[in-house]
């Protein structure tokens, strides 16, 4: 007798733009300001900056890490020491807080280019995260 196969689902309702079926999400879902442009992740309803009512706005893509931390204890949802993660400037607009993956944890500094990724918090979990990976060389910007 077998377990039924798990389904992905977001670390969070309401953080992510994702189609039924698909093994990942598509995007970030975040706010845009119609009246000062600011963006916001995860969704607001209304502006930080001004009070207007924001729109929902997917966000994709790369971004450039602002601050980074490595940590070296064993997280309490399963995490294995050391992982990295810290706070990106998205090239659309908004500063998000994620985990960073793809690479060995000293690489993610202040000022190195990254690109969005979905994957499981941990190796083989049905719990998909939204993290970012070192952007590849030659990647347009
Ligand atoms: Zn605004």
């Amino acid at each position: 007798m077998s377990e039924a196969p798990s389904t992905p689902r977001p670390l969070q309702n309401g953080l992510y733009a994702w189609s039924e079926g698909a093994p990942v999400p598509a995007a970030l879902l975040g706010s845009l300001c119609p009246s000062c442009a600011k963006k916001a992740f995860p969704r607001r309803p209304q502006c930080p900056a001004c009070g207007a009512a924001m729109q929902d706005q997917p966000l994709t893509g790369a971004g450039t890490i602002y601050s980074s931390t490595t940590v070296r204890v064993p997280s309490p949802v399963g995490l294995k020491p050391p992982y990295a993660y810290g706070l990106v400037d998205l090239d659309q607009g908004p500063r998000i807080h994620a985990l960073f993956t793809g690479a060995a944890v000293e690489n993610f500094v202040p000022g190195s280019r990254v690109e969005l990724v979905f994957e499981g918090v941990r190796p083989g979990g049905d719990i998909v995260a939204h993290k970012f990976r070192p952007r590849a060389a030659g990647a347009a910007s």
